[in-house]
Formats: structure tokens, sequence, C-alpha cells
């Protein structure tokens, strides 16, 4: 039946059948299918204003470059200033690829790219911190230097918003996962538009949070672009590649399922947000927003520090 199908919009040979909207597509509407959804998300939450600078964080993955590829279509005609940045991890072997191809994407769109390393913000790249850690897991480790990377880029480059490439599926994970560890204070930070910290002044925003992964994988496809397609040698998905594998059989026998979801998790953040924020308070150490005296970034360079600070003294 699909083989045979035409495109709902200009009658040409469909590639693409979006189930919850009923809706086939041949691949120039498709493409421009997704552009508009965006268009729409970012009207919607009210994700940007005229004239803004925006920080498009690409690591060189499709989702990122396909962020970069849509908002200098439809951003930056209507005023917005685009930046990109790569946070550099130092994971030998693994970065230095999506660097180049994010550099590359950058300079054929002409948007000014910039490349932060953690060894430079934190003093440790990712394959030491690899070294020095106990049993935590190395993804959340890289999270929280990953999440104050973008705080400080953000600054040091006089940013109004910071963009994200969080599609559908990534943002309702990572929702499920902070409910099933019963972290409720992480809840307000699926928010698709918002204020990361009180502190700061630049916005956080998921222009793509309402695309679903599968629909990023055949733009960036029908575009021919290339990406980074090495797995980090550190990738531990637990429980998330589970939880993906539920939502995309909930969404295969109830398409639309991820939507509905979405709209839930958007009240349940916005209810969660007042009664998180009363608690925050400024880091001892760095005054950083944090949940306790010393924020996750200092306790991390502490343990690290003091990792060091022990082996130098057996070697002795
Ligand atoms: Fe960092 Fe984990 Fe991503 Fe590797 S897979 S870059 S460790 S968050
Ligand atoms: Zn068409
Ligand atoms: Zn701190």
């Amino acid at each position: 039946m699909f083989l045979d199908a035409l495109c709902s919009r200009c009658g040409e040979k469909a590639i693409y059948f979006k189930a919850y909207s009923g809706e086939y597509f041949c691949a120039s509407c498709f493409g421009r299918s997704v552009e508009e959804k965006v268009v729409k998300t970012i009207s919607k939450y009210n994700m940007l204003k005229y004239g803004e600078r925006i920080l498009l964080m690409v690591s060189g993955g499709k989702d990122s470059l396909a962020m970069l590829r849509i908002l200098d279509k439809i951003a930056r005609p209507h005023g917005s200033e685009l930046v990109a940045a790569t946070i550099d991890e130092g994971i030998e072997g693994y970065r230095e690829d999506a660097v180049e191809i994010a550099q590359n994407a950058c300079l054929s769109l002409n948007v000014p790219h910039h490349v932060f390393g953690f060894k430079e913000l934190f003093g440790y790249t990712m394959d030491k911190i690899e070294k020095l850690k106990d049993e935590q897991s190395s993804c959340s480790l890289c999270g929280i230097l990953r999440r104050r990377a973008m705080d400080v880029v953000a600054q040091k480059l006089d940013i109004h918003v910071v963009a994200t490439a969080h599609n559908l599926d990534d943002i309702l994970q990572t929702f499920l996962i902070n409910l099933l560890n019963n972290d409720v204070k992480r809840l307000p930070w699926n928010l698709l538009a918002h204020n990361e910290t009180e502190r700061f002044s630049q916005r956080r925003i998921k222009p793509l949070a309402e695309i679903y992964e599968e629909e990023l994988a055949l733009y960036s496809f029908l575009n021919k672009e290339r990406f980074q397609g090495v797995s980090c040698p550190y990738m531990h998905e637990g429980i998330r590649s589970e939880i993906r594998s539920i939502l995309n059989t909930l969404e295969k026998k109830h398409p639309g399922v991820k939507y509905s979801m979405l709209k839930s998790m958007i009240e349940v953040s916005e209810n969660t947000k007042g009664t998180t924020a009363k608690e925050i308070q400024e880091c001892k150490q760095c005054g950083y927003p944090t949940f306790s005296n010393t924020c996750s970034v200092c306790s991390l360079l502490n343990q690290l520090n003091q990792t060091v600070a022990k082996n130098v003294s057996k070697e002795r």
C-alpha cells in the first residue's frame, strides 16, 4: 500500500507516512513539514524574540546539524543572529571527527562556530575523568560539566538564547528517567523554553521538541548530511534504551501517544517548577545556583582533585 501512496500535499510519490496525522509525504514536502513544525513549536512556546542572538549547541550529531540547517532557514531571515558552539569533552578518537563535521557545516552556512573544551573550562578531559572517577556513570558526570559549559559559553559569547537539539523522543525519555529515579527536582528542566537558572538571563530552548527522532533521521538522510556516526566509548544508555523501545512500541500501537505524553510532561513540569525554585541557593565555592551548599560541578572537581592528590602521594 505504502509504495503506491502519493504525497497528501502535492501528489508526488510518497516516501513517508506520518501515522499520527494520517498524511503521506514526498521528500520535499516532508522536509518542509519538519521545518514548519519547528516554526510552530517556536511560536507556540514563545521561544524566540526578534533580533536575538541564538547560540546553537552543535555536537556534530544528526539532530544538532538538522537544528543548524532548520534555524538557518527559518530564524535567520526573521532577524535572529546565529552563533554555534561545540563542546569538546576530550574523548580521543570520538570527538575530533564531530568537531570537524560541526565546523564544516557551520562554515558552509556562514554561521560563526566556536569550540570549547572541558580541559580548558574545568582542567580535566573526559578521558582523564574516566580514569579518576569511582562507580559514577560517565554520562551523568559528562552531563554535569556539559550543562555548566553551556552557561559559561553563553556568557562568553553574549548570548540571549541557547538552543539545544533535543528531539521529542529524547525529552520524553529524560522525563521518564527522572520520574523513575524519583528525581522530581529535575522535572522542570524538561520544559521546552525556560531560564535554566534564575541567575542567568539566557533562556534555554528546544526547538526540535515536537519532532520525532525518526523524522530527524530521515530529514538528515534526505539532506545528505554527513554526521558523527561513531558512538562515544563511554556511552552507557542503561534504562534509556529500554524506555526508548517501550515508547516506540506504544507509538506504533497508538499513533500520537508521544505528543499526548509531551503535553502531560509540560503540565507536570510547570506545576513542579515553583516547588523546586524555592530550594535553589548559591554554591559556596563558585556562586552558581544549586540545590545544596556545593554545586555538582564543584563537588565533582573537588572529588577529582582529591583523587589526583591521593595518587600523587601514593607515588611518592
Ligand atoms: Fe558524554 Fe556520555 Fe555523551 Fe559520551 S555518551 S559524550 S560520556 S554524555
Ligand atoms: Zn509532496
Ligand atoms: Zn560550585
